[in-house]
């Protein structure tokens, strides 16, 4: 019997596609990595649905990539050839929501909006936002220990995660972790699952730290004349010991590519715009605000757009979060670069793009999470144009490393950032890695090719 007959059989007809046309939504992710055709989707309904696919994909030999909503922008959702894909679209249920420990417990496939909405509605806050909110999972952000604007404040994806259920090799499942505050038992697994890309582990079932819900939120959106101005603003305001839950920056080239679909509402002569949220309460906050303003006033600011009442605050967040979008729509490739710099670096990074721009005649859009010295260099190119895009990629990289910063900060490794790894992180560390591969997944057949 063929292993697509097997899975059916085992887990239920409806539960494995291989028809061509349903195949095709998986042969790619939101990144430029060339799209590689499935041998089928399986849709697991519960835990036991991915023990035996798993089971009988080991036993065959065949690569399995697990996937969110595929808004990978490194080529992790990606499949194998000769592989399939494990989705987890039907795995979307949140199991508990413990207001009194403040937890909460979900299947892997609930996209992150819903649950920010959920917790939410209980006074509660979970606070990775990664601007995708709206279209990945939970599950890829723990794959991928996604960040988003709220990192700045509050950390990334990984300082939430509590306790894993996972499938590892051969059809296993373990549960590692505990929804208690504190744990100590045994080596920490679930950091280690956090961030694999998919390469350890199947992650079945999710429990997440929450915290309350900060009262007040307080909306500024800062329109500056030259992205030098926006740039040394952001190394001022947190010299001045201030700390927003979100610190964003978006440069000229994306104001003038997209300006009006993002911000119809910015002045003339906008050279780049620093989005910026406080939470809290009390007059310490309402002084944070104020000291902002009176800040970025020194470096020229030329307009500042404010928001208190939620309904502004949304349009001045769907500013930022339409900017990749928004420059996915000029038709042309992309190449996401998501470096971290220190974050006084950042006006070096960004001066140095408009050095690779002239160097290379391709167009660099930055933007990013600036508070984090977290900025998303995108490389505008056109077919025949790769290696023009691989020379900017490594002065960009190249510079990186110069100015005391990493090559990826939240998007993962995937296929497109390999060449990274291997420069960033020295030998031994490196087979060090790829033997804890080799513990959870001794057949190497989750996630193949990526991260190594
Ligand atoms: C417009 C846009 C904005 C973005 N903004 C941000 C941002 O602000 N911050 C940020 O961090 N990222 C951002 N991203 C990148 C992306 O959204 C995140 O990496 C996200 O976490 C991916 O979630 P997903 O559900 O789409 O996962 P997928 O893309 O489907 O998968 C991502 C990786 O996780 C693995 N995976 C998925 N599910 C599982 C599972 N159950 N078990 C094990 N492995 C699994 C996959 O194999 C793959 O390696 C953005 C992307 C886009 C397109």
């Amino acid at each position: 019997m063929k292993p697509v007959e097997k899975l059916r059989l085992l887990i239920g007809e409806e539960k494995v596609i291989i028809d061509k046309e349903k195949l095709i939504p998986y042969s790619h992710d939101a990144s430029d990595a060339s799209p590689v055709m499935p041998m089928a989707v399986i849709y697991p309904e519960n835990t036991e649905d991915v023990e035996k696919a798993v089971e009988i994909l080991y036993r065959e030999r065949i690569p399995i990539t697990p996937r969110g909503m595929g808004t990978s922008l490194s080529g992790g959702a990606v499949p194998t050839p000769g592989g399939v894909v494990i989705s987890f679209e039907r795995m979307n249920r949140i199991l508990e929501l413990d207001t009194e420990n403040l937890t909460i417990t979900v299947e892997p496939g609930v996209i992150t909006g819903d649950l920010i909405r959920a917790v939410e509605s209980e006074n509660l806050f979970y606070p990775p936002d990664p601007a995708s909110l709206e279209t990945c999972t939970i599950g890829g952000n723990v794959a991928e220990n996604a960040g988003g604007p709220r990192a700045f404040k509050y950390g990334t994806t990984r300082h939430y995660v509590l306790e894993l259920e996972a499938v590892v090799g051969e059809g296993k499942r373990i549960t590692t972790g505990k929804k208690t505050k504190k744990w100590v038992v045994g080596y920490d697994l679930p950091q280690l699952l956090t961030g694999s890309e998919g390469t350890l582990g199947i992650l079945t079932r999710i429990t997440l730290r929450l915290l309350p819900k900060p009262p007040s939120t307080f909306t500024l959106l800062a329109a500056f004349g030259s992205e030098e101005n926006a740039a040394r603003s952001v190394s001022r305001i947190i010299k001045n010991g201030l700390l927003p839950s979100a610190m964003e920056y978006v440069d000229g080239k994306c104001i003038e590519a997209v300006g009006q679909e993002i911000a119809p509402f910015l002045p003339s002569g906008t050279g780049a715009i620093l989005l910026i949220e406080f939470d809290g309460f009390g007059p310490e906050f309402e002084s944070q605000v104020e000291r902002a303003y009176e800040l970025m006033e020194k470096d020229g600011v030329i307009e500042v757009f404010v928001a208190s009442d939620s309904a502004t605050r949304e349009k001045l967040w769907k500013a930022r979060r339409n900017v990749l979008p928004s420059l996915e729509k000029l038709g042309r490739k992309i190449r996401h670069e998501d470096v971290v710099v220190p974050r006084n670096m950042i006006p070096a990074l960004v001066e140095y793009t408009r050095v690779v721009e002239e160097k290379t005649g391709l167009m660099l859009a930055t933007f990013g999470h600036a508070g984090d010295g977290n900025i998303h260099v995108n490389i505008l190119y056109d077919e025949g144009q790769e290696s023009s895009m691989e020379k900017a990629v490594d002065m960009v990289i190249e510079k990186v490393w110069e100015l005391g910063g990493t090559a990826a900060g939240e998007h993962g490794i995937g296929l497109l950032k390999k060449k990274h790894l291997y420069r960033e992180l020295d030998p031994v560390t490196i087979e060090l890695q790829k033997a804890i591969k080799g513990i959870f997944d001794p057949l190497r057949l989750f996630n193949p090719d990526k991260v190594f």
